[in-house]
């Protein structure tokens, strides 16, 4: 199995349609943010092939850049994509069948979960999985400021309140330490996402849950095979979700899943993903239970959903050893500081690779100028998220006419007073990603991205004086 090489990261951003079709490079949108800050990150330099520059120069400033051959590419793909899907269209039954029938079954085996429903995607998942247990207008859910707005989305649809409770910098997850403060007599649920693919606190989220009586979801949307005391994040929770969206580690261009141990459960979530029909609703049983949309996974998805776990484990085999061996090298460099995983998390699926980034020790080179330099090496870095907490969709939601039912003044007042996360804030102005493909190639690749760190710190001081990297 080979890895293409060549297509780069924005070429599926805003375009529907790839060069080769369905087995095409596409890499949405989802996890990443907005498309702008991928092309930015992923666009050569065009003065990368200067020949004047000396070799230790900044590559922005005119020298080689350390490195030109693209990371790998995504998704990685071969004939027994193309073979799935084809039979597919040949077995004349396009809609849920027996290939989402065989991914569940595959998918809760890989995990541990004794049931497993496919899903559209990561956000219906959510939505399923919250609908099924009841959250609704007036609950609070206690959600994480650093992850990808489909969390709290999926929370605003069913009119419930989104509770920001401050991230741990040193891990970039919630901080557990500060959950049961923000509990109160309307908490329903608490909503810990394992961001970049490492794990949350479960072990102490899960004991505020049972000592408080608040049910706990896990959205593992970016953790595929990740493991929390050797077992699999997204089965500690009532429900676990994930996403299976062009950019996550297990892909099929849309797709979700929900994770549970719970039979009354699943089929609550059956029905909330299948317009309000159980699964023994066949034919012109017309029945209803639940509230529920239409929120399927197609044949297709599962065809080629069970073609690439094939090659899951394989792939999270190389990025953990690749993400072992950047962080050694990274922690070496002044001012980096690679995030730091509990000890409880046994695996980290490595969505993302996070680290933050100090400026002060790179002669207060803003990390803006330090992502353009680095880019300009030939190494894509993100800022990533943005704080989710003070985003205007927020208040937009919060102004509509149903929401001011559900919300009187005083309660989103009290919420406002109490809607401060300042460790979030500045990690929001520190943080750098590299997507989990580029944890996919030789080991020879995190010496450069190591490289490059060492080069644009050592020449710090003179791009801080040009205008070039502004
Ligand atoms: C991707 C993602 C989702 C949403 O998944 P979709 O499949 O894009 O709907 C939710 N939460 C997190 C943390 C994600 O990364």
């Amino acid at each position: 199995m080979s890895i293409r090489r060549g297509a780069t990261l924005q070429d599926g951003v805003d375009a529907g349609v790839t060069r080769r079709g369905f087995i095409g490079s596409i890499v949405a949108a989802g996890t990443l943010g907005s498309g702008r800050s991928i092309t930015a990150a992923v666009r050569r330099p065009a003065q990368a092939a200067s020949s004047t520059g000396a070799s230790n120069a900044a590559a922005l400033l005119g020298g080689t850049p350390v490195r030109r051959t693209p990371f790998p590419s995504w998704p990685i793909s071969d004939a027994k994509e193309e073979d799935a899907l084809i039979r597919v269209i040949r077995s004349g039954r396009w809609n849920r069948g027996e290939n989402v029938a065989a991914f569940e079954s595959a998918y809760a085996s890989m995990t541990g979960a004794k049931h497993c429903l496919a899903t559209a995607n990561g956000t219906s998942a959510l939505i399923a999985s919250l609908s099924a247990l009841g959250i609704g207008p007036g609950d609070e859910v206690i959600v994480p400021p650093y992850t990808f707005v489909a969390t709290i989305n999926a929370v605003l649809l069913l009119r419930a309140l989104p509770v920001f409770v401050d991230t741990d910098t040193d891990t970039f997850q919630i901080d557990a330490r500060k959950v049961e403060r923000a509990v109160t007599g309307n908490t329903k649920m608490i909503l810990p996402v394992h961001l970049g693919g490492s794990s949350a606190d479960l072990d102490t989220i899960l004991e505020i849950g049972r000592r408080r009586r608040i049910s706990v979801v896990e959205d593992a949307c970016q953790a595929h095979l990740a493991e929390w005391r050797r077992r699999k994040v997204g089965t500690y929770g009532r429900t676990g979700c994930f996403s299976f969206q062009a950019s996550k580690n297990l892909n099929s261009g849309e797709g979700g899943a929900i994770l549970t141990d719970d039979d009354d459960l699943i089929e609550k979530c059956y029905r909330a993903h299948n317009n309000s029909r159980g699964r023994q609703n066949t034919g012109d049983d017309f029945s209803y239970r639940n509230i529920g949309a239409n929120l399927r996974l197609t044949e297709f998805q599962a065809a080629l959903l069970t073609a690439q776990m094939t090659r899951l484990e394989e792939q999270a085999r190389t990025r953990d050893a690749n993400a072992a061996h950047l962080t050694k090298l990274l922690s070496q460099i002044p001012g980096i500081t690679p995030a730091r995983m509990y000890e409880g998390c046994t695996r980290n699926a490595y969505h993302l690779y996070m680290f933050r980034y100090d400026a002060s020790r790179f002669a207060g080179l803003p990390r803006a100028a330090f992502l353009k330099a680095l880019a300009a090496e030939g190494i894509p870095a993100q800022a990533g998220y943005t704080p989710l907490n003070k985003q205007p969709f927020l208040e937009d939601a919060f102004s509509a006419p149903g929401f001011r039912t559900i919300y009187s003044k005083a309660r989103l007042d009290q919420w406002r007073a109490q809607n401060e996360c300042p460790q979030n804030d500045r990690l929001c102005t520190e943080a750098v990603w590299l997507v989990q493909t580029m944890l996919l190639g030789p080991r020879q690749d995190m010496e450069d991205i190591a490289q490059a760190v060492r080069k644009v710190q050592a020449a710090a001081p003179q791009l801080v004086k040009t205008t070039a990297a502004r």
